[in-house]
């Protein structure tokens, strides 16, 4: 981080916990790479001092501020205003402070979206996977709509959970709710063109696990993502490339909604270059 001074603009990461974020690292670097007098400081926000904080923001005059688990929902009827896309995701991820008031967006939908298109990888009018119903789920559901995929399965161990996500999203598009590892997932897996792993199936520490997908069945070109960025190699993206098949990690997205924040705060392009060099060599 550059030299801190009485002008220096403060946004910070909210979450609980935050010590393992890589967010302070990504956006240092590119405040420093623009040679902007931001800083980007980890807040450790408990549950149940949530209010208290975001009155905070406005206090202490932040420039903004990302949040992220488990404040993402919860945080939306303390804002001022919200994006009509984060309304429709119903997650904010970034906070933009503007003449003391609090506007909410999600940058996850868009960074996620970015990294497809970084990948040349076109959804319109193709089909999708999501594996997993959860909070992530959704930013990536409402990006394949935004992108007009023609049809998105959802694929999850918990039927309700899919089902709600079907529902919610009814009248936006295509969405088929199904059973994660059932003979009908695996049919429906061979007509994608894109599977996205939205479970945990991977991370640390369950590093050996991976989401029950039949690599034989599938079309040559499927693409297979990963949302999970710690490890970068997860099983799955190992596996998948092993098979041949193109593969995208959970990083890229990581990158590129942290790239749109930092367009949000301080209305200058993202160096991001300097941010995915930067992560690539913390990456494991
Ligand atoms: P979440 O809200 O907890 O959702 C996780 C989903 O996975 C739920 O549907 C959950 O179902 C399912 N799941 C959990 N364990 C499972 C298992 N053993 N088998 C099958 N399904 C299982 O979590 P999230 O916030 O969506 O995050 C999901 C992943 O995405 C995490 O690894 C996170 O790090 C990653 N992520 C990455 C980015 C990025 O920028 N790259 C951004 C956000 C999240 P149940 O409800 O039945 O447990």
């Amino acid at each position: 981080m550059g030299s801190i001074n009485g002008s220096t603009q403060i946004v910070g990461l909210i979450g609980w916990p935050v010590s393992h974020s890589f967010s302070p690292l990504l956006q240092n670097t590119a405040f420093e790479a623009c040679e902007i007098n931001f800083a980007y400081i980890p807040l450790p926000v408990a549950p149940g001092c949530l209010a208290q904080a975001v009155e905070g923001l406005k206090g202490l005059q932040f420039a903004g501020a990302n949040v992220t688990i488990p404040h993402k929902v919860d945080i939306i009827p303390l804002l001022d205003e919200i994006d009509p896309a984060a309304k429709k995701i119903g997650a904010v991820n970034t906070i933009v402070v503007r003449d003391g008031q609090l506007y909410g967006y999600n940058t996850d939908a868009p960074g996620f979206m970015s990294s497809l298109a970084q990948n040349q990888v076109v959804i319109e009018g193709k089909k999708a996977m999501m594996l997993g119903a959860g909070g992530a789920a959704r930013a990536v559901i409402c990006g394949l709509l935004d992108g007009q995929s023609e049809e998105i399965f959802l694929a999850a161990r918990n039927m309700e959970q899919a089902k709600a996500l079907a529902v919610r999203y009814a009248g936006e598009g295509k969405l088929t709710p199904i059973e994660l590892g059932c003979e009908e997932f695996e049919r429906k897996s061979a007509e994608c063109a894109l599977i996205v792993n939205c479970t945990p199936l991977g991370m640390q520490p369950w590093l050996e696990q991976m989401p029950p997908l039949d690599f034989a069945v599938l079309a040559r070109d499927t693409v297979i993502y990963d949302l999970i960025y710690n490890p970068t190699h997860t099983m799955l993206l190992i596996k998948a490339a092993e098979c041949g098949f193109k593969t995208i990690g959970g990083m890229e997205m990581l990158i590129e909604q942290g790239a749109l924040a930092f367009e949000k705060w301080t209305s200058v392009t993202a160096p991001r270059d300097v941010m995915y060099k930067t992560m690539s060599k913390i990456c494991c």
